[in-house]
């Protein structure tokens, strides 16, 4: 990355309205067939041009083509079965209806590979992709054939590997792998959950991240956050073991949360996607709040490894809101990009 500073966001930006139903996670679609196909391509095009409107440096596809960004990739494999549904606490937090792993787990075909074929086609710039990470994954599923929550993950590992590969190959230059899930379930992380995500990443010469966040900003995860405490200290938890990994970038919550920013020193040596909007609140951040975070986080971040980012993703904010919300990031990250080049 040439640009001191390059911006970029955690994933998801708001859909049309004539696509889904705004302001809502796992929103139905509102086309069918071809006009589906066509609509999820209209809607790449619209995120990733508001996103370069907005002065946004590494782009993404918005999340345009799924509903939800850990369903619709398991919607594409074999060996689980939607019809078959088992209620689950997701992340210790909320109970959900959720689809049942009956056989061996694979991907049939690629995922999202046409998609980002499409979006590299559309831009010059560079292209960062989400996917859920392996233990996000199996959080979200009843497992009624492996029987352990380590093994269906390394299987998923596996699967994601090979998504990414074609990814990569497709012109994708930073693949993301969100999981949260890592800010919940700490033993498991440290014994497998980074191993697992080694595993997705092997072989990938493109750069790699992982986004670590409080989650969108839906009641569950606000009243969640409410039983924090006045200190968030998660993810001193992973950091440790996150620093000697492979992955190259680690994305955080940062702008808001109630997480002490000299966490940032444990991950030293990395560089950082460090959310300076807060995805839960309509709130428009001004450039100069997003500049504080900016300049709290260089104390322990180097300024080649910074990158500004947001929390979690925009989709269930009004497209206003979120379009504001970029401006914000952008125009903020160039005050603080001024001082450094001063
Ligand atoms: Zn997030």
């Amino acid at each position: 990355m040439k640009i001191l500073l390059p911006t970029s966001t955690a994933g998801s930006l708001p859909k049309p309205s004539w696509l889904a139903e705004p302001e809502v996670l796992w929103s139905p679609w509102k086309l069918s067939g071809d006009a589906l196909v066509d609509g999820k391509h209209d809607a790449l095009k619209v995120s990733l041009h508001e996103q370069q409107q907005a002065g946004v440096d590494i782009v993404s596809d918005g999340e345009q083509t799924r509903q939800h960004f850990v369903t619709t990739f398991i919607e594409h494999l074999d060996g689980v079965d939607f019809e078959n549904r088992k209620n689950v606490r997701i992340r210790n937090r909320y109970d959900a209806s959720v689809p049942t792993v009956v056989g061996p787990v694979a991907r049939k075909a690629p995922v999202f590979v046409e998609d980002a074929k499409f979006l590299r086609a559309q831009t010059d710039k560079p292209i960062k992709w989400a996917l859920p990470g392996p233990m996000t994954m199996i959080d979200t599923l009843y497992d009624d054939h492996y029987k352990s929550r380590e093994k269906l993950a390394w299987e998923f590992a596996k699967i994601l590997n090979q998504e990414a590969k074609e990814l990569e190959a497709a012109g994708v230059n930073i693949i993301q792998f969100d999981e949260p899930a890592f800010n919940v379930f700490f033993d498991e992380v440290n014994d497998w959950g980074i191993a697992c995500l080694e595993r997705a990443i092997e072989g990938l010469k493109c750069e790699t991240a992982v986004h670590i966040c409080y989650g969108y900003g839906i009641k569950a995860n606000t009243d969640w956050k409410k039983t924090l405490g006045s200190e968030w200290r998660q993810y001193e938890e992973v950091f440790p073991k996150l620093q000697q990994s492979n992955i190259d970038i680690i994305s955080l919550e940062c702008h808001n949360s109630r997480v002490p920013i000299e966490l940032l020193a444990l991950i030293r040596g990395k560089k950082v996607m460090v959310g300076a909007i807060d995805v839960a609140t309509d709130d428009i951040e001004t450039p100069e709040e997003v500049a504080n975070t900016l300049r709290e986080a260089l104390k322990y971040v180097d300024a080649d490894k910074l990158y500004p980012s947001t929390n979690c993703g925009l989709a269930p904010l009004s497209r206003d809101v979120a379009r504001a919300k970029l401006n914000a990031l952008a125009q903020g990250a160039a005050i603080v990009r001024a001082e450094l080049n001063a």
